[in-house]
């Protein structure tokens, strides 16, 4: 360890990080499997949306010289239907076309009349009120021609897929989901589902921090968790560094005689750093295995959770180059103390509650780092830098989960 960065702040830590990133190829896929990843290059639009000026109403298109005043009627000379073949259907002077939502609008019309604002009788139509230059939706006026649509990294929602197909897109180039290895180590760690003797706990993190993986957009592969024993951790390690683009392990990263993950990367492993400046969460370490980048996350439920939004987003973030997930911070009003620390950035968790005045913040439950309900009932995260106070009534930076 000698000679390894330790204790640094949160922001020295992610940098450092960022210098060891992995590239991630890309993929094409069909449009119906795009969803929830994300786009490896600008997305360009194939056409004009819309591709033609077309009606944004039921009614009749008309000329705006001929209907300023109301009433006024006008002789009804064709119908134009979405999809109507007809590019050449044109109106003149007291002329007007029946005309459907989406459908082209003729040559020479430049107003639409709402089908309520007309009476029709035979071939004539009255219309009852004067008309406006509106309610064509003009060609290209949502998106032009080769214009960028959707920007390489961004995550792929049912609205932007809507958007991809809009622009002619029928795949879609996606980086390549990370494969993302979740080790826990632990000798009092039991699966979800079995008894528990005495001295074992339920294994939570393993599942959480697959949950977050997923939804980044990426594969985790969760493993069994390991004892603390350095073979076993070496053999784990090595399976997880050959499956895996990266891995993340919990537990075993304190100062402790059984802390066996920094013990076996000490000893055989490349430590990049080891501790950092937020609470909960200081001591996790980052490195690698025989090359393979790992995260060593606190085993601690909450401060697991904690650091893997704090340092592997940011990574992640790094490796697909993106700005994907956009840290949703705001402000909000401590209606509760909130112990702060003198040198680290302090992360309690607490719900919100929206108010005329914007947010106000409260810490409701105890924040033991090991209280996981303390963070599955919260809001948000305090962003609360060192030396802040966390006094009641001061207005702080929270980030969303
Ligand atoms: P450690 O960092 O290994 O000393 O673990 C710190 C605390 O977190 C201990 O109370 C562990 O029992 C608990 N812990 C470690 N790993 C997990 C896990 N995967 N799920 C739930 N609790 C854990
Ligand atoms: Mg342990």
């Amino acid at each position: 360890m000698k000679g390894t960065p330790y204790f640094l702040p949160l922001s020295q830590a992610v940098d450092l990080t960022l210098k060891h990133t992995i590239s991630c190829s890309t993929e094409i896929v069909d449009i119906d499997d795009a969803h929830q990843r994300i786009l490896a290059e600008d997305l360009h639009s194939k056409v004009n949306d819309p591709p033609f000026d077309n009606s944004a109403m039921d009614g009749f298109a008309v000329r705006f010289e001929d209907t300023k005043t109301a009433p006024s009627t006008l002789d009804i000379i064709a119908i134009s239907q979405a999809a109507a073949g007809d590019e050449t259907l044109s109106i003149e002077s007291g002329q007007a076309v029946r005309i459907m939502t989406g459908a082209p609008v003729p040559i020479g019309a430049d107003a639409i009349i709402p089908i309520e604002a007309c009476s029709i009788e035979g071939d004539k139509v009255t219309l009852q009120q004067p008309s406006k230059p509106h309610f064509i939706r003009k060609c290209g006026e949502n998106i032009t021609k080769n214009a960028v649509g959707l920007k390489k990294g961004t995550f792929l929602t049912p609205q932007s897929i809507s958007m991809c197909a809009t622009m002619g897109h029928a795949t879609v180039p996606v980086v390549q989901k990370l494969r993302i290895g979740i080790i826990s180590t632990g000798d009092e760690l039991k699966p979800p589902g079995q008894t528990l003797s005495y001295g074992e706990i339920y294994e939570s993190n393993s599942y959480g921090l697959a949950g977050l993986v997923k939804m980044l957009g990426h594969v985790p592969v969760r493993y069994e968790a390991v004892h603390d024993s350095m073979d076993a951790l070496r053999d784990q390690f090595d399976i997880a560094a050959s499956e895996c683009d990266l891995f993340l392990t919990s537990g075993g990263v304190s100062m402790g005689e059984w802390d066996f993950v920094r013990r076996l990367m000490e000893t055989e492993g490349d430590i990049v750093f080891w501790r950092v400046k937020i609470r909960p969460g200081s001591p996790p370490l980052f490195g690698h295995w025989k090359g393979t980048p790992m995260f060593g996350l606190p085993g601690n439920p909450v401060s697991s959770h904690v650091v893997f939004r704090m340092l592997v987003v940011p990574y992640l973030r790094g490796c697909i180059g993106s700005s994907y997930p956009v840290d949703q911070i705001v402000h909000a009003r401590l209606q509760t103390n909130v112990r702060s620390t003198k040198d680290c950035l302090t992360l309690r968790r607490v719900t919100l509650k929206s108010t005329i005045d914007g947010f106000v913040a409260n810490q409701p439950k105890h924040q033991g780092s090991g209280n996981i309900d303390s963070l599955s009932s919260a809001d948000a995260l305090t962003l609360l830098q060192p030396g802040q106070s966390g006094d009641a009534g001061e207005l702080i930076e929270v980030l969303l989960l």
